[in-house]
This record gives structure tokens, C-alpha cells and sequence, in this order.
């Protein structure tokens, strides 16, 4: 049996920080993952995902590109070469996370973990060994989430399929129909639609990304729109059946009316449900709630010495949620005073054009009885944005009336998830609108739509006219 300070079970972007933050604090540490290094996000979520969003895109914008004077002839698509480059940055960044973790001095072990007592682990190792672990300090559950399915859509891995074989086709279909009007659903949507797929998509609530800022929303549905998708709303998927031609037709429900469409590709994307259970940890007596682990601020489950980090202890389920969680249990366990305590997670939605949002949106001001202003400016009137040919789209500033402390920023927009970060430090800083339009923003770039719209707010923008 080893002995060590903590175990961390899983090696997502929750995990593996988390592992590494350990090591870094002279804690002797050990990472167990099933799978890959990099969990969901590494293998077959965030990363590839974007791999393939900027080949789709920079693909679009070369068929694209006699619009601004360069003429390209014999543009072809090989989707092989695609998922070969796409692949070989998985692998580089799996061979670094391995690197990080040993540099930190942390073990990494590959096999699936049951904890067995309180400070007790036991792992099955990929040769079907039996170790068993002893924490003298802390277990960290850093279990993700996994794609859920429905009964009537069940996988076959090749026309049925998840966000993992999406992120895998070496063919584009003809046709694709998205379950699911959310994050993957829009984001994997855009990608084939541009390398040439007919897209649908089927979202059973009145809206696509209802969690989102609707104004934003409607800007990526009308260009969707306007590349010929099928949007169906209050839609949900019923039941399919295989069509002659090996097409398949899909029933949609769609506010009581039947809907037949006939697709090539189902991918479905409708949420994902936490990995809380078959850890042994009911047992213990940790509660588990619907698959997720509640933690209090410090990470802390209601049982000592075990903690969760990640999917796993809830919304929302973001990368860089988790890997603020990992950094604060990982201090925790090493004596020091950390805790969750920031003012805001942003996210960002790689669509087309993304959405990044950080803060309250001007709905929630409202069911919260909030008294504030609202600034906004479109990318349609900044130079920088005309001389990328990214107009569509705007940058919005919600503040408190009175003290004009900002409170939310919504960008729909170019590079929106490059942006939303200085949106981000505006609220953990408690910035004020006048911070924000006080501050010199180099010219001519798409951080000064930030600016103008803070400015816009109390009828300052320079290059609008303020309402
Ligand atoms: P999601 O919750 O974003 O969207 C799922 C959508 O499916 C919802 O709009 C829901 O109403 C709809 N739906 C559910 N059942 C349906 C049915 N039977 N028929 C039609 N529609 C149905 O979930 P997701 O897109 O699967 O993403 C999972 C998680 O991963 C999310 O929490 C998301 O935040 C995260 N994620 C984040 C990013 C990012 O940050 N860029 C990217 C991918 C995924």
C-alpha cells in the first residue's frame, strides 16, 4: 500500500491542476485517470472542438476571400488531413499534461478508482492490478460529466452519435441534425455547416442557448439562419427510422405537430450529467445530489478529509471553473487560507460569431429588481472590426444605476472570448464604468467596443450616437 498527502480521482482540467498545485506546494500527491490525461475537455471536448472550429473557419473565409481581393481557384477539403492535425495536438498536450504533473513531483496513475474508506482508494490499474492508496490528508473527486443520451437516440457510434465522435468524423455529412439548440450543439453545428454540411437543429425550449444573453443569441441564430440552417424550436426529437438510401428519418415533435426530416447524421447534445456516482462515496456517507458532490466554499464535501472538484460539484461545467477549484483544494490541503471567493466565472460559446459573457445579464438584473444602465456598441461601428470583415455583433455593458458599478458584460462578437477577460478583472476588481471608459485602449483594436460601450452607458461613446 502507498501512503501519500492527497489522491486526486480524475485527471481533467480540474484534476490534473489540481495534482500539479499539490506537487508545486511540496505535497506528496497521486493522480489516478481511466482514460487519457486531459479528461473530456483535452481529448474530445474544448480542444479539439476548437481545432476544428478555426480549420472550418479559416476554410469558409478562403472560399470566402475574393470578397477582399484575393482570388483563390481549386479549394478542396480533406477531412482526413483535418483530424490528423487535429489529433496531433491532442496527443502533444496529453504528453505535456504527463510532463507537468511529473515535473511538479506529482505520480500519475492509469485505472479506475473506488474510494473505499475515508482516506482509502482503491484502483484497478489498465493491467487489472489492485493498488491500493492511503490519503493522509485529502481524496479529491475530480470526476467530470458524461454526454447524456436519450432512450430513442441511442448511440451507434456512426449515425447516432455524441460530442465525442463529432469531434472524429473523416466524413462530412450531407445532412446533420443537432438534438440540442446548447453549447456543443451550436458549436460542432457551425463546424460541419461551414465544411459543407445542411444543418438542423432540434431544441426542445422556446430558445437556443437559453442561459445565454438573448440579445447575443439572436445574432449567431440569424447568421445560422442566413447559411441556410433549419432551426426547429419547441422541438423535441421523438424517434427514428432508416430510410431506403441508409438516410435516416427523424420525427420531431414540434409543439404537438409531427415533423419528419431526413438526415445522414444525428449528433446528440442535450447536457451532460455529472460522474458522482459508483465512487463508493454514499457509502462513506458523502451526500451525493442527482450525481452531483456539494462542496462548501473551501471545496469541502459534508464528509472530512474528501473533496470535489469540477463538473462533479456542479454548475457550471467549465474548464476553467474546474481548474479554479483544483487550485483552491490543492491549498486547502496544504494548509492555506484559500476559498472559492471570486466575483464572476465568464464563458465563452465559440460560435459564430462567439458569445462570451461574464456577470449578470440584464434579465437577471431585472428578476432581481435591479435598478441599472445599459451600455452597448456594435462592431459594425469600430474600424478594426470593418477591416477584419467581422461586423456582426456588439459588446454590452450592464452597470448599477446609482453607482454605476459594473455588474455584467455580454459580447456577441469577434474574438468575444479574448475579450470577455478584461470584462472579467473589470468585476473582480469592483470596476465602475468609469474605469473601464477612462482607461486608454490602444487604436485601432476590438478591446476599445469595450470602452465605448461602458462609455455608451452614461451617454459618452464617441463613435455612436448615444441614445
Ligand atoms: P446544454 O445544456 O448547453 O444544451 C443542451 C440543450 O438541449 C438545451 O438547450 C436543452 O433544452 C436541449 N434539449 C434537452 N433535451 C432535448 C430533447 N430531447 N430534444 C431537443 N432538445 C433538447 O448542453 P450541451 O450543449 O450538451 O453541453 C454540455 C455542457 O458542456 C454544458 O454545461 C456546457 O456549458 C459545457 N460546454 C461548454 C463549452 C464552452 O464553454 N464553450 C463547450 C461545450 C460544452
Amino acid at each position: 500500500m502507498k501512503t501519500y498527502d492527497a489522491i486526486v480521482i480524475g485527471g481533467g482540467p480540474g484534476g490534473y491542476p489540481c495534482a500539479i498545485r499539490l506537487g508545486q506546494l511540496g505535497q506528496k500527491v497521486v493522480c489516478v485517470e481511466k482514460d487519457k490525461p486531459g479528461g473530456v475537455c483535452l481529448n474530445w471536448g474544448c480542444i479539439p472542438s476548437k481545432a476544428l472550429i478555426n480549420a472550418a473557419t479559416q476554410y469558409e473565409r478562403t472560399k470566402e476571400s475574393a470578397a477582399i481581393g484575393i482570388k483563390v481557384e481549386g479549394i478542396t477539403l480533406d477531412p482526413n488531413a483535418m483530424q490528423d492535425w487535429k489529433e496531433s495536438i491532442v496527443t502533444r498536450l496529453n504528453t505535456g499534461v504527463r510532463g507537468l504533473l511529473k515535473g511538479a513531483g506529482a505520480d500519475y496513475l492509469e485505472g479506475t478508482a473506488k474510494v473505499v474508506a475515508k482516506d482509502t482508494v482503491e484502483v484497478v490499474t489498465k493491467s487489472g492490478e489492485k493498488e491500493t492508496l492511503k490519503a493522509t490528508k485529502g481524496i479529491v473527486i475530480a470526476t467530470g460529466s458524461s454526454t447524456v443520451e436519450i432512450p430513442s437516440f441511442k448511440f451507434d457510434g456512426k449515425q447516432i452519435i455524441g460530442a465525442k465522435e463529432a469531434v472524429s468524423l473523416r466524413t462530412v455529412p450531407k445532412r446533420l441534425l443537432v438534438i440540442g439548440g446548447g453549447v456543443i450543439g451550436l458549436e460542432l453545428g457551425t463546424v460541419y455547416q461551414k465544411l459543407g454540411s445542411e444543418l438542423y437543429v432540434a431544441e426542445a425550449l422556446p430558445n437556443l442557448l437559453s442561459t445565454h444573453d438573448q440579445d447575443c443569441v439572436k445574432i449567431v441564430e440569424r447568421k445560422l439562419v442566413k447559411h441556410g440552417a433549419k432551426i426547429f424550436k419547441k422541438a423535441m426529437a421523438k424517434g427514428w427510422e432508416k430510410n431506403a438510401d441508409g438516410s435516416l428519418k427523424v420525427t420531431l415533435d414540434q409543439e404537438g405537430k409531427a415533423v419528419a426530416i431526413d438526415v445522414d447524421v444525428v449528433l446528440v447534445a442535450v447536457g451532460m450529467r455529472p460522474n458522482g456516482k459508483d465512487l463508493g462515496l454514499e457509502a462513506l456517507g458523502v451526500k451525493v445530489e442527482k450525481g452531483f458532490i456539494p462542496t462548501d466554499e473551501r471545496g469541502k464535501t459534508n464528509v472530512d478529509g474528501i473533496y470535489a472538484i469540477g463538473d462533479v460539484s456542479g454548475p457550471p461545467l467549465l474548464a476553467h471553473k474546474a481548474t479554479k477549484e483544483g487550485e483552491v483544494v490543492a491549498e486547502v490541503i496544504a494548509g492555506h487560507p484559500a476559498a472559492k471567493d471570486w466575483v464572476a466565472i465568464p464563458a465563452s460559446t465559440f460560435t459564430d460569431p462567439e458569445i462570451s459573457s461574464a456577470g449578470i445579464t440584464e434579465d437577471e438584473a431585472k428578476q432581481k429588481g435591479l435598478k441599472v444602465i445599459v451600455g452597448k456598441f456594435p462592431f459594425a461601428a469600430l474600424g478594426k472590426a470593418m477591416a477584419m470583415r467581422e461586423t456582426d455583433g456588439f459588446v454590452k455593458v450592464i452597470a448599477d444605476a446609482e453607482s454605476k458599478l459594473i455588474l455584467g458584460v455580454h459580447i456577441v462578437g469577434p474574438e468575444a472570448s479574448a475579450m470577455i477577460s478584461e470584462a472579467a478583472l473589470s468585476l473582480e476588481m469592483s470596476a465602475f464604468i468609469d474605469d473601464v471608459m477612462l482607461t486608454v485602449h490602444p487604436h485601432p483594436t476590438l478591446g476599445e467596443a469595450y470602452m465605448e460601450a461602458a462609455a455608451n452607458a452614461v451617454g459618452a461613446a464617441i463613435h455612436i450616437q448615444n441614445r
